[in-house]
């Protein structure tokens, strides 16, 4: 080891899931949408002068806030938008976990809150899930340095009551609770009706799921005006301009299309309702998901072994060689078309390996 590396910021990095070149898989591995963006977006897209782009950008992203303002009725001083909600998570936990206390979260959940945490020097404590991945609200109501809770969890798909979670929230006034609602569009009850009655909560949504804007990177959060008020300043202490000019234009289309956003998200629910009833019927087992992929375990299927025969047929899944979850596939919703071909081969598979 050099002498100036004892001085360096290690980490152990997040890994995404795999984005092949490849044009010719069945892509169910990182929570995509199956859909384009609004024809909005594209129309925004083409009719952009070139010239925008010598400015730099609004820091404020104030045309995206409006759009986000006016589609959610929440004032505009209460929301706060990042570049993915990735960069809105990582933004409040650098905010908002400064105390010596650990903070909490599942120990089966979104796998970057332990990567920031480490980055950042924030002690954390991981709350088991207990047998059917389900949060114990008992496990988060001791004293502790912040509570970071994905609805509906990730990569189980499970959502948590609405009570619960502000029974959680309700009892922790004294720290920040970040309910990460990424897919909270495809269902579970979101908790954003809590925010004027909880100024210790912050919830954060993203444009990368139900608005298939997973490549622009666009994620928000709503919060108490002060607590936003934080948010921004660090972020302008940090970087002013994180969101471009593009970005920003292309979300208030998406944002406006309310009607696109509605179909889009409801064929992606029928399709996970039609896939649900189709994997049980080929005996594998989940708990019921409301977001936009299915955490699936076969009872005489290793997940490894049909996670490579999967990726040989040029079907891709995410696997996660880890504790509890490692008999596991995660799989994300499709067209129909591609959870039929998917189903077809799970069917062949599961009758040659019985
Ligand atoms: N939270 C959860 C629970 C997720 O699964 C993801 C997607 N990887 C994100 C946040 C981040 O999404 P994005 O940065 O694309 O908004």
């Amino acid at each position: 080891m050099a002498a100036w590396e004892t001085n360096v910021r290690k980490v152990i990095p997040y890994t995404p899931g795999e984005q092949p070149d490849r044009t010719d898989i069945i892509k169910l591995n990182t929570n995509e949408n199956p859909y384009p963006p609004s024809p909005e977006v594209e129309r925004i897209l083409r009719e952009m002068p070139l010239e925008i782009l010598r400015k730099y950008p609004d820091p404020t992203a104030d045309a995206l806030v409006t759009a986000l303002s006016e589609c959610y009725h929440m004032p505009k001083e209460q929301i706060f938008v990042g570049v993915g909600s990735d960069d809105v998570l990582a933004m409040s936990f650098l905010t908002f976990f400064n105390g010596k206390k650990p903070i909490l979260f599942p120990d089966i959940t979104y796998s970057f809150y332990d990567v920031w945490a480490e980055l950042f020097r924030i002690p954390y404590d991981c709350q088991p899930l207990d047998e059917n991945f389900q949060i114990r609200t008992e496990d988060y109501l001791k004293p502790c340095g912040g509570i970071v809770i994905a609805n509906p969890n990730a990569p189980t798909g499970v959502a948590r009551d609405l009570a619960e979670l502000e029974r959680i929230v309700a009892a922790n006034p004294e720290v920040i609770v970040i309910i990460d609602e990424a897919y909270i569009d495809f269902g579970g009850e979101s908790a954003v009706k809590l925010i004027p009655q909880y100024d210790n909560l912050l919830i954060v949504q993203t444009f990368s799921k139900s608005r298939s804007l997973a490549g622009m990177r666009i994620g928000y959060a709503f919060g108490n005006e002060k607590l936003i008020k934080y948010l921004n300043d660090a972020k302008y202490s940090f970087n002013s301009y994180t969101m471009n000019t593009v970005t920003v234009a292309m979300g208030v289309e998406a944002v406006r299309d309310k009607a696109y956003f509605r179909e889009t998200v409801g064929k992606v629910v029928a399709t996970r309702e039609w896939t649900k009833k189709e994997l049980l019927r080929l005996g594998f087992t989940f708990q019921d998901s409301q977001s936009n992929f299915i955490f699936a375990s076969h009872p005489q299927c290793p997940a490894k072994e049909l996670f490579e025969a999967l990726k040989r047929q040029g079907i891709y899944v995410r696997y996660f060689a880890k504790p509890r979850i490692d008999n596991y596939l995660r799989i994300s919703i499709g067209t129909d078309g591609e959870m039929k071909t998917l189903i077809a081969f799970l069917e062949k598979y599961v009758g040659e390996n019985l």
